[in-house]
């Protein structure tokens, strides 16, 4: 097994020498919440959005966290690291039942676990499918129980695609672990931020930076025949940074690469994220 360097409950060791209990109610229930803290040349990018939306995460399923102890934790991670860039998991988990039970106990000592991994960032040209977005009603919770995302990028996966659009009744959600844009008649659009969208940090990054420079992303509720007329569409995460649409292979589609609007985004998103 690789040499990674993790920490559980607070010990730092190598991912080998870490034991899980098959009573934690991450393992049962995925019972827990998790965050992807980007770094680049040994910097933290909005780390306190990170740890912001982490104490969301935690907040809305009735976990109390030591945010300090996780801000300890994942700059030891780093400085403990040879890595210039790469990311830091970090997940929180409601605790280990004595035994199994939907119902918890309120006396449960929280489970904390983390990790760091190179990543290079390189941006890919994706190839994508549009699917029904069969998740529970809230994905704004950055929650472990991914298991409509995992079954929608596999079948993905196994057409040659590198992600899903899905949409709800139609109208736009967001890609199974990034969030989407495109851009139509000269306007940048996103879905707009609900229950059934995860508030993307980078989402954020990107739709602040275009405003400090005077271009405004609209935010709404849009259908998939307008994705058919855009010119142009990109995914945002954490690792893909600002990933272009090369294809969506379900639906006709005008997708241009070299789209001028898109190519400005993405040198204003660049500058902002890698520094
Ligand atoms: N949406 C989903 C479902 C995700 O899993 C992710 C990231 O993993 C994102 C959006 C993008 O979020 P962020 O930009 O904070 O990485």
């Amino acid at each position: 097994m690789r040499q990674i360097k993790a920490v559980f409950n607070g010990n730092f060791d190598s991912i080998e020498n870490i034991k899980v209990s098959p009573f934690s109610r991450a393992y049962t229930f995925s019972d827990s919440v998790y965050e992807v803290l980007p770094f680049f040349n040994k910097r933290l990018i909005a780390f306190e959005s990170h740890i912001e939306r982490l104490k969301r995460s935690v907040d809305a399923i009735n976990i109390i966290l030591d945010s300090k102890k996780v801000t300890d934790e994942i700059n030891q991670l780093l400085s403990s690291s040879d890595f210039d860039s790469g990311y830091v998991y970090y997940q929180v988990t409601r605790g280990q039942d004595l035994i199994r039970s939907h119902m918890y106990s309120d006396q449960m000592d929280v489970e904390t676990f983390g990790y760091i991994t190179p990543c290079s960032f390189e941006t890919k040209k994706l190839n994508v499918m549009i699917c029904e977005d069969t998740r529970w009603g809230r994905c704004d919770i950055k929650s472990t129980s991914l298991l409509a995302n995992v079954l929608h990028m596999n079948n993905a996966k196994s057409l040659s695609c590198d992600e899903v659009i899905m949409h709800k009744d139609g109208i736009l959600t967001e890609a199974g672990a990034s969030n989407l844009f495109f851009i139509s008649n000269g306007n940048i659009f996103t879905p707009a931020l609900t229950n059934n969208i995860l508030p993307g940090i980078t989402r954020s990054i990107l739709i602040e930076a275009l405003l400090e420079n005077g271009i405004k992303v609209l935010e709404g509720d849009f259908n998939y025949y307008e994705l058919q007329k855009a010119t142009s569409a990109w995914l945002t995460s954490s690792t893909k940074g600002m990933a272009p649409i090369e294809n969506i292979i379900n639906i006709e589609h005008s997708l241009n690469l070299d789209d001028s609007l898109y190519m400005s985004c993405k040198k204003i998103f660049d500058s902002k994220f890698f520094i």
